[in-house]
């Protein structure tokens, strides 16, 4: 994949794909995805495709909605009372 741009829009770094794990929430929900993205070698910024972005809102609606389905439960999430 050659999509991503050569230098990182931001300070100019090079930048290299890398695989990376991003954490996406809908609704309460939350969910890992490990995606392949390009980040800068000088300041870390990460850069999305427009595939990769489109993939990441179909998952945050899919979250919003509490569909599921194909998604591997991980276990659950808890809110403790403020102390
Ligand atoms: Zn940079």
């Amino acid at each position: 994949m050659t999509k991503y741009v050569r230098k990182c829009p931001a300070c100019g770094g090079e930048v290299i794909e890398k695989e990376v794990t991003e954490v996406l929430s809908g609704g309460v929900n939350t969910a890992f995805v490990t995606v392949k993205v390009g980040v800068c070698l000088r300041c870390g910024e990460r850069l999305y495709t427009p595939d990769t972005v489109r993939k990441f809102e179909e998952i945050e609606a899919k979250l919003q909605r509490q569909d599921t389905s194909g998604f591997k439960p991980l276990g659950k999430s808890f809110k403790v009372p403020t102390f």
